[in-house]
């Protein structure tokens, strides 16, 4: 990358630069426009929503006429462009994005300092977009902001939820899930497209017919209809190079009432169909265990999946007379199996719509798609019950075997026999007759990839060796990344601007120049300055814990940071037992030189999930335990907070000293939490799993804190069975923490509330917890010691920050464009 900036950076600052007043009066003058003649408001009167609604207009009006060029840039160019399919986008806040991709953050900041209003204050207005549940979705608005910031032209395709994932609420230590309703209020940023609207067809059955020329096909006679409408949001890329667009889906019934039986004094009744097609977008993952909740689950992917694929062929025959350079204009990536249906989608609009042959077709699909991987937990990997798929699909099933049977007639071609095929097959006859989805979206594609380098090998060396065999080896790598643009640039504006000032703005630009930070780790006024930013966040948080919890906390002591979704793998578990056994450590030594520590902890549990709700229960019933002993007092602190999501983590994350990615390895297919958190300077306690182990090629071992066993030991040692009453046996730290927790110590109110999970364990301990206890716990008195000797500390704080410009999603998406869509990025 160059010195040079980009056209659009010209007209406006850069971070830390004075906004010219022509500029500033303009914008304000933009927002009291919209205050006026779209909010309906009055200054004297304007809540700060009001402000807010004002400010994001404005701010889209900057985006409109740059999103029109990227359009017409990339139709007149010919350009091959990506389509990005994901049932999940954790988008967060868009307005902080807006302004500082298009340089805009001071103009506004100064416009409404005019008026008296308090941007971060405004910024504060907006709810979080929580379309998504984790790492999956989060990933998938990092690469569509990525995407238009290395100029990829590219839409999102996905489901706009009318209530996204739920909101926690922690009340007596439980987690409790109330809707989050995020379009309550109106959502500034998107557009309502009425004129694009899709029909999608579900159920009924499929028939022979004979065309009059003679030739037999077959026709598929739907039971039901619903309209997808299409709603735009502009994603802009950084210094507004290029404007992308998130297309989400809303479910539309094609007769929203049924007047006659509404005359007849049916109200509820009328509007049954409506209710039935508007389910479809009406919440992120319906719970799964009725059927009824899992045919929704079906009914959403294919709902987006073939709203997405007519929408990729309208655009597409309204530039070209047909179909069939479709693969060299459109490349689409699957995120995960959830639009796998897409393959046999895309095939039922060749051949049934377009009239193409199937060999034809084929060629053109596998050419178009491509798909990522994102977990081989056995649990996790999708599947769907033919009978199912035959009633809500029935031509999609029909195309199925007609593709799994070309599938096998090449298997064995390629000299498969009995176990190998059934292993490669798409249908699974071990349950019940299930469709593999996964196996479907592998067979489908020309490109499937892995998220980090383990878990790509992973792929290879387990489930999915057979088929990547018998289809040729399409398996790459492409490690995970994360925008920096709001993982650094706006979560950390502090940080962000020490860092321009040691290196340069064009470190904006170009990750890699965070290598030129490794000198500044040896100078201590720079680490200095870098220790304030953190105190600087780290009294933000607190402020915020007061507020949120009540609790005090100590911004000297270590901030020890696990935030992500609670699940049995990423060892919540083993954190906190191993709180308990420094709580413990602590009492029994109370006049030893501890280290302060404040252990927090954020994340949601699928309502379903029993075992990690119990988890979340546990971390708060242990937190109001030791934060209410005198005897540890602010050496020992416990945060639960509740509500995690992109707000939270961009609040928490510049204040963290210390990161826990402490997944059994194997099973953590990347984590990106673990880059933001390293790319602000935290370090890492980790496990060699996922993209951790890539954290610790580019840190260095001596700067980061690495325990456990190794993805191939966790497979060893459970060929082999492990013992965890040995473990716990052998340990009288880890004995003493379970019994604690076992006997009521942290439950009072009900002993044996702990009892079944600490047995549990004992019994069944799949996710190693007690395995990787004692290195874990060594590698925590590391932690404290380090901490006890600053300069080491801050020092290896700099330099993780300087060794991982490399995980920044710009790099993740020119590795997608060059090698699986084989588009142009900058
Ligand atoms: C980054 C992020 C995640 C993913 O975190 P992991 O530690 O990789 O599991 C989940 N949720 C939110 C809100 C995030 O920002």
């Amino acid at each position: 990358m160059t010195d040079s900036l980009p056209p659009a950076a010209l007209s406006h600052p850069l971070p830390g630069e004075t906004p010219d007043e022509e500029a500033v009066r303009a914008f304000r003058q933009a927002i009291l426009d919209k205050l006026a003649y779209n909010v309906g408001g009055r200054v004297e009167r304007a809540s700060a929503r009001d402000w807010f609604v004002s400010t994001a207009l404005a701010a889209r009006d900057h985006v409109v006429d740059a999103w029109r060029r990227s359009n017409d840039e990339t139709r007149a160019e010919g350009r091959k462009g990506v389509c990005y399919l994901s049932m999940e986008f954790l988008i967060g806040r868009l307005l902080s994005d807006t302004l500082g991709n298009l340089g805009l953050t001071e103009t506004a900041r100064r416009a409404l300092d005019g008026l008296g209003v308090d941007l971060d204050a405004v910024g504060g207005q907006e709810a979080d977009a929580a379309l998504g549940n984790g790492g999956l979705g989060r990933l998938a608005a990092c690469f569509m902001e990525s995407m238009a910031s290395v100029d990829v032209p590219a839409y999102g395709y996905g489901i706009r939820y009318e209530n996204g994932l739920f909101r926690q609420i922690i009340a007596g230590g439980l987690q409790h899930e109330v809707p989050e309703d995020w379009l309550a209020l109106g959502n500034p940023w998107e557009f309502e497209r009425s004129g694009l609207v899709y029909e999608v067809r579900f159920g009924g059955h499929v028939r022979p017919e004979v065309a009059p020329d003679g030739t037999s096909r077959f026709v598929w006679h739907a039971g039901e209809i619903v309209n997808a409408l299409a709603y735009d949001t502009p994603v802009v890329g950084w210094r507004g190079v290029r404007i992308n667009t998130l297309r989400l889906w809303s479910a539309r019934a094609t007769d929203p009432l049924h007047l006659s039986e509404f005359n007849r004094g049916d109200h509820v009744g009328a509007q049954s169909a409506r209710m039935r097609a508007e389910a479809i977008s009406r919440v992120l993952y319906p719970g799964d265990e009725t059927e009824a909740g899992q045919e929704l689950r079906l009914r959403q992917e294919y709902f987006f999946a073939s709203a997405s694929l007519q929408d990729i062929i309208r655009r597409h025959l309204s530039r070209f007379p047909d179909l069939t350079n479709l693969a060299d204009q459109v490349a689409v990536q699957l995120n995960d199996t959830h639009p796998a249906i897409g393959v046999p989608e895309l095939m039922r609009l060749l051949i049934d719509v377009h009239g193409f042959g199937w060999d034809a077709a084929w060629k053109i699909t596998q050419a178009v798609f491509s798909y990522t991987n994102h977990t081989l937990l056995p649990e996790a990997l999708e599947t769907w019950a033919v009978p199912m798929m035959e009633r809500v699909l029935p031509r999609h099933m029909q195309l199925i075997y007609l593709i799994n049977a070309r599938h096998l007639d090449h298997a064995r071609a390629e000299g498969a026999r009995d176990g190998l095929l059934s292993s490669v097959s798409l249908i699974d006859e071990s349950h019940g007759r299930r469709v593999r989805m996964g196996h479907l979206a592998f067979v489908g594609s020309h490109r499937v990839n892995g998220v980090s380098a383990l878990h790509t090998q992973l792929m290879r060396d387990t489930v999915f060796t057979d088929l990547n065999h018998v289809c040729g080896d399409r398996i790459t790598n492409k490690t995970n990344g994360i925008t920096f643009r709001r993982w650094l640039h706006r979560a950390n504006p502090g940080l962000t601007a020490l860092l321009v000032e040691a290196l340069g703005p064009a470190v904006l630009d170009d990750p890699d120049r965070l290598a030129g930070l490794v000198p500044f780790a040896e100078d201590a006024s720079f680490r200095q300055r870098f220790v304030a930013q953190r105190r600087a966040a780290k009294e933000r948080l607190t402020a915020l814990v007061a507020a949120r919890l009540g609790l005090k906390l100590d911004p000297d002591a270590i901030f020890d940071v696990q935030i992500k979704r609670i699940h049995e793998y990423k060892r919540q578990l083993l954190n906190i037992v191993e709180t308990v056994s420094l709580y413990n450590t602590m009492r029994a030594h109370p006049t030893d030189n501890w280290a302060p520590r404040v252990k927090i902890l954020a994340g949601k549990a699928a309502p379903s999930y029993h075992q990690a709700k119990l988890i979340i229960r546990l971390a708060n019933d242990v937190a109001s335990v030791i934060n209410d002993d005198p005897a540890v007092g602010d050496r020992l602190k416990v945060a639960f907070i509740p509500n995690y999501n992109v707000s939270l983590a961009e609040a928490i994350i510049p204040a963290a000293d210390l990161s826990e990615q402490i997944s059994t390895a194997g099973l953590e297919a990347s984590g990106t939490g673990n880059m933001k958190l390293a790319l602000n300077g935290a370090l890492t306690i980790g496990t060699l799993d996922g993209a951790n182990v890539e954290i610790d090629e580019r840190v260095g071992r001596d700067e980061i804190f690495i325990f456990g066993l190794t993805a191939a030991e966790v497979a060893a040692r459970k060929r082999n069975g492990h013992d965890a009453r040995a473990a716990v046996a052998a340990s009288p730290d880890l004995r003493g923490a379970l019994d604690a927790i076992a006997s009521g110590v942290f439950s009072p109110d009900e002993p044996d509330r702990y009892r079944g999970l600490v047995e549990g364990l004992l019994n069944d301990d799949r996710y190693l917890v007690t395995a990787d206890f004692e290195s874990y716990s060594a590698r925590q008195r590391d932690v404290a010691a380090r901490w006890a000797r600053p300069e080491s500390w801050w020092r290896a704080a700099v330099l993780n920050t300087a060794h991982v410009g490399w995980f920044s999603s710009d790099r993740t998406i020119r590795d997608y464009a060059a090698d699986i869509w084989g588009v142009k990025a900058s």
